[in-house]
């Protein structure tokens, strides 16, 4: 990939923070560090949120879930946190009203469903959106019409926010950038410099180039998610492993089979697990499933177990959808990253994020939620503060988090060939691509159809009927000549069997 300035600083820079880790986790604590006053480098092995950080079910939530299991602090502490990015965040969090209808004979009855949401308005200080409703069976149809009136006893409206998880990230990311971060994707840490027994700096490769520097920072930051056990193997002292992997999959189907208005909480018909189907603009999400897994989060990828285990609820709760395996446009699956448990499920395992300072003085996070990543944040950049003795007082909690879309809508405005919809039907328009080639860091075509853009997970192809006209249009940006454009391609090819690919099932 020829690009002749080098995107590394040279060998020896000096930053007052290295953050590994380019997920929402990483992005966050480039902010907060940077908004502070500290020099920062955030370092990215992929592309910013390319992680779990753009496979979650893109809720900024309360977790009313996580009720059942008593996490009463993390609930209060999720939902103050969605109130803040709803007013810190509008063009990327927004309400979403949530249906739960309750069937006779449901794991969770309906008496302990209303004394849920009762508790969760309560533990976001009734400063929710709105506050819940009780409905009668035909009150829940009649907001959601295509659900199975079969043994229907009633349900609750409730509040949430839905936000888009890589977006979220990249706003980080790029404010980052303009409180004076350097941030680098595609670039991975492949050790670090010790000194005495603590750890000083890292080596550094620039994944697009193959041009490395060694790199000192006074503090450095694990922030990377599912991975974090390998960088934390890159200290030298053997250590227990800290985060237990819990897969996650999604399946994307076209929104006029299921007909749902609102989002809907659902209890799966094989293991009465808390489920959602939510809406998606012309599709509709059902997600997600729930395993402890050892697959390294390079590798992860949704099963056939997981797709049937997704139908079969889709079409439990809206019998008319018929859906079949062909009518799914996208799986794709993602690892919590849950913080070490002895629970015997993930889903009774704790949602809540823990710091520690290794012994070669590594801050490392792990576990957490994109829904309280900035909080998560901030207490991570006051260790280093004072690990470090710099530092101002944390801003985010009021600091907006900056609106790209007047760039990009500029980007879309700049020739007709701009403005037209990549695919017709779906929203994503050339101009966007180009924005984020010149502007958001964008280095792929990855990056552009799978995190700049949601092409990807929209259509049945991944997008790679279109890969070779989105590869010649931005070849002028990203100085692709020649073979590049074809290197491009093939790339996008790869990368789509690695995430969208699906694994045969066991056959359960
Ligand atoms: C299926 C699923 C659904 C979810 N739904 C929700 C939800 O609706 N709401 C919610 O609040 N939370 C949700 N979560 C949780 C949330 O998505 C995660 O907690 C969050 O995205 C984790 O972010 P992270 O930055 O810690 O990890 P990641 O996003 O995985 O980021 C870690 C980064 O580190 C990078 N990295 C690894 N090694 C190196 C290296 N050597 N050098 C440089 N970089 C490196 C990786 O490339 C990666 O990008 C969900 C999770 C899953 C799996």
């Amino acid at each position: 990939m020829p690009d002749s300035a080098p995107r590394l600083p040279p060998s020896g820079s000096a930053y007052d923070l290295l953050v590994v880790g380019g997920g929402i986790t990483g992005a966050g604590i480039a902010r907060d560090a940077s908004l502070r006053g500290l020099r920062v480098i955030l370092i990215e092995k992929d592309d910013f949120a390319s992680g779990t950080s753009s496979r979650s079910s893109r809720l900024i939530h309360g977790g009313l879930r996580y009720l059942e299991h008593g996490q009463l602090k993390l609930v209060f502490e999720a939902s103050a946190e969605r109130r803040r990015l709803l007013r810190l965040a509008p063009h990327l969090v927004r309400p979403l009203r949530f249906v739960w209808p309750v069937y006779a004979g449901a794991r969770v009855p309906f008496w302990k469903v209303a004394a849920g949401v009762t508790l969760y308005d309560a533990l976001a200080l009734f400063r929710n959106v709105h506050r819940h409703r009780t409905l009668s069976a035909r009150g829940v149809l009649r907001k959601e019409p295509g659900l199975t009136g079969e043994a229907l006893r009633g349900g609750v409206m409730y509040y949430d926010a839905a936000t888009d998880d890589a977006r979220l990230t990249l706003a980080n990311v790029l404010d980052a950038q303009r409180a004076g971060a350097l941030v680098l994707n595609h670039a991975a840490i492949t050790g670090f410099v010790i000194e005495r027994g603590l750890v000083t700096g890292a080596q550094v490769i620039d994944r697009l180039t193959g041009e490395t520097a060694e790199l000192r920072a006074r503090a450095v930051v694990n922030a990377t998610g599912p991975w974090s056990d390998e960088v934390r193997r890159m200290e030298g002292a053997a250590h227990r492993p800290r985060v237990r992997g819990s897969k996650g999959t999604h399946i994307l189907v076209p929104h006029a089979r299921v007909g749902n208005h609102a989002a809907l909480t659902l209890l799966s018909p094989v293991d009465g697990r808390v489920m959602f189907a939510l809406p998606a603009g012309r599709f509709t999400v059902f997600g997600t499933t729930d395993t402890f897994t050892d697959a390294s989060p390079d590798q992860v990828r949704p099963s056939e177990d997981d797709v049937a285990y997704l139908l079969r609820a889709a079409n439990t709760f809206f019998p008319s959808s018929e859906l079949a395996r062909g009518d799914v446009i996208s799986a794709w699956a993602g690892i919590r990253p849950l913080v070490a448990t002895t629970a015997d499920s993930p889903n009774a395992a704790s949602r809540e994020h823990a710091i520690e300072i290794t012994p070669a003085g590594v801050v490392t996070i792990t576990g957490g939620k994109l829904t309280t990543y900035r909080i998560m944040a901030q207490q991570v950049v006051n260790v280093v503060c004072r690990r470090i003795g710099a530092g101002r007082t944390s801003i985010t909690a009021h600091a907006p988090l900056p609106d790209d879309t007047p760039a990009r809508d500029a980007a879309c405005a700049a020739d007709a060939r701009a403005a037209q919809l990549i695919i017709p039907g779906l929203e994503w328009r050339w101009g966007e691509l180009a924005w984020a080639a010149r502007s958001a860091h964008a280095a792929t075509l990855a990056d552009l159809l799978i995190r700049r853009t949601k092409l990807a997970f929209e259509t049945p192809d991944h997008g790679l009927g279109v890969a070779g006209a989105v590869a010649e249009y931005v070849a002028p940006l990203l100085r692709w000549e020649g073979a590049a454009v074809r290197a491009a391609v093939d790339a996008y090819g790869a990368e789509v069997d690695r995430i969208f690919g699906v694994d045969a099932g066991a056959g359960v």
